[in-house]
């Protein structure tokens, strides 16, 4: 470890848990045994707010996987996990959370130094989220059942369906919200009966190495639950044409998920995408204005913009638009920009040099193609990956600030004049994972519902997110859900039995 990020973590003082996982050589997780890679290949961990190497974490290769792979297709096929009654299952998914929830501290702390987010997002956010995941999907264990149907066919049967776990599971995560990501794939698909193999993100897989700990410690059963960390084009694009998987869960970015969504579809693999998105936010001339303003900033800067359905657009009515604008900025100026382990840290270094250079390359972008500077916009001295919290006046929708996603603090906005304006701008986006309307009529509200192509609409908040509910695009920001129980329908099979009666 380098002394800089000793320092960095001696003047925050991280727990003792987290230096002892911190003190070890990590290694990957396959069929209950803890591995390093077969070529003996490790990458450093950058630490993003200093900047410099945290620890180091095995590079897995193609027959790593296959390894796993297959430690995941012997459990399913032939190991005691799909012989659990359902109840059984369920306990382990609550044991489970119970680690999670007592080992929360330090699990918080492991995605802040890894990911540079702010720990107290990690607390209240991804850890409790996973935490809250798994004791959702527990409960559906022993809720998985088909149906009896009453044939018209002229004979006598006995005619029902039945739900059946897809079985292996390859999951395939980002690196912005690393743990809670897995989770919400982990949760559903162990209660249905699915053993499973992640790939968590090259630059953020700790939090999944230490999550197999406790898998281990909840005595899961061996080749259940499988972590191979290394490269997206080694390990995940093995991943997506290994034929030992059946169903292929990816969260990323559209491009890499097209082309990993094509691979798995040449096997015929069952398939969930959660891709990019470009959410619009609509502000009403009704809307409480300064409320509106802070849920907006809160809804683009948390997690410095690296969210997936963050509210990306603001398209804002040209009554309010400049007090909006003036509100914006006066909190936006609130937030602290500070290193990920800082207790009141809001906006955190993004999580590497390469994604502070793109995004910006994009700030650049916009003012070369004439948005207008309203707040921030410039860069950041080191040591740490920090970008301003930037926000954009009267874009056009041509711009590529507007069209594309930056993965950063940046928001784009610009006014309009009626509803139809609104929505027509909205919905001109190639993405559709989010959007949100911000107003107190209520009518104006309901008739703006159905028309924004977006697979959430938020009113008057942003990324309100609970187990119990669906996550999932329109259009390119991908296929088939997470979470509620839309989540179970992509992880089970349904049979249909007929017996034919004398
Ligand atoms: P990414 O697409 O670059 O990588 C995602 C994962 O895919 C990583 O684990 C990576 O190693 C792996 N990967 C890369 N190349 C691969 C290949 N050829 N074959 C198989 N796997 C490969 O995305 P990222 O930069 O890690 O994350 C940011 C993106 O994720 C953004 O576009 C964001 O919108 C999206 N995202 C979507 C959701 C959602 O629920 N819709 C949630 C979070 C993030």
């Amino acid at each position: 470890m380098d002394t800089k990020v000793k320092e960095y973590l001696q003047r925050y003082g991280i727990s003792e848990a987290t230096q002892r996982f911190l003190s070890k050589a990590q290694k990957m997780f396959i069929g209950g045994a803890w591995v390093d890679a077969s070529d003996g290949a490790t990458a450093e961990v950058i630490e993003p707010s200093t900047e410099t190497a945290l620890t180091r974490i095995p590079m897995g290769t193609a027959a790593d996987l296959d390894r796993a792979v297959q430690a995941a297709r012997a459990q399913f096929d032939g190991g005691p996990w799909r012989q659990l009654k359902p109840l059984e299952r369920e306990r382990l998914l609550h044991r489970l959370a119970d680690l999670l929830e007592a080992n929360a501290e330090e699990l918080a702390e492991i995605e802040s130094i890894d990911m540079g987010k702010s720990v107290a997002q990690a607390r209240a956010v991804d850890i409790q989220g996973s935490v809250d995941t798994f004791r959702y999907f527990a409960g559906w264990a022993s809720k998985i059942h088909g149906r009896s149907v009453e044939p018209s066919l002229p004979g006598n049967y006995v005619a029902y369906t039945r739900k059946e776990p897809v079985g292996v599971v390859g999951v395939i995560v980002p690196w912005n919200f690393p743990l809670q990501t897995m989770a919400w794939k982990l949760g559903a698909a162990l209660a249905v009966g699915c053993t499973v193999v992640v790939k968590p993100a090259e630059l953020t897989s700790l939090s999944a190495l230490r999550f197999a700990e406790l898998v281990q410690e909840a005595g899961i059963p061996d080749g259940v639950v499988n972590i191979v960390s290394g490269r997206g084009s080694v390990v995940g694009a093995a991943m997506a044409e290994h034929p030992g998987i059946d169903k292929l869960s990816f969260t990323g970015s559209t491009p890499v998920g097209c082309n990993v969504g094509k691979a798995a579809l040449d096997q015929m693999k069952r398939l969930t995408l959660e891709l990019g998105g470009k959410s619009p936010v609509i502000v009403c001339a009704d809307a409480d204005i300064k409320a509106a303003a802070q849920a907006v900033a809160n809804g683009v800067f948390f997690n410095s913009g690296q969210v997936c359905d963050a509210g990306t657009r603001a398209y804002v009515h040209r009554s309010i638009y400049a007090e909006f604008l003036r509100e914006l900025a006066d909190y936006t100026a609130s937030l602290k920009m500070a290193p990920g382990l800082d207790p009141d840290c809001f906006i955190s270094p993004l999580v590497s040099k390469q994604q502070q250079e793109r995004v910006l390359a994009y700030i650049q972008a916009g003012k070369e193609e004439g948005a207008e500077v309203y707040y921030g916009g410039e860069a950041v001295e080191g040591p740490g990956f920090f970008v301003q919290p930037t926000i954009f006046a009267n874009c056009r929708n041509d711009m590529r600030v507007v069209r594309e996603e930056i993965f950063g603090p940046v928001l784009v906005t610009a006014p309009f004049d009626d509803e139809e304006e609104a929505v027509a701008l909205a919905n001109d986006s190639e993405f559709g994972l989010a959007a949100a309307i911000y107003s107190n009529d209520l009518g104006k509200v309901h008739g703006l519902i159905p028309r924004l192509r977006a697979g959430t609409v938020y009113v008057n908040a942003h990324s309100t997110l609970d187990p119990s509910m669906p996550f999932g695009g329109y259009k390119q920001s991908g296929y088939g859900k997470d979470l509620g129980a839309e989540q179970l329908d992509y992880l089970l099979e349904t049979k249909a039995v007929w017996i034919t009666l004398p």
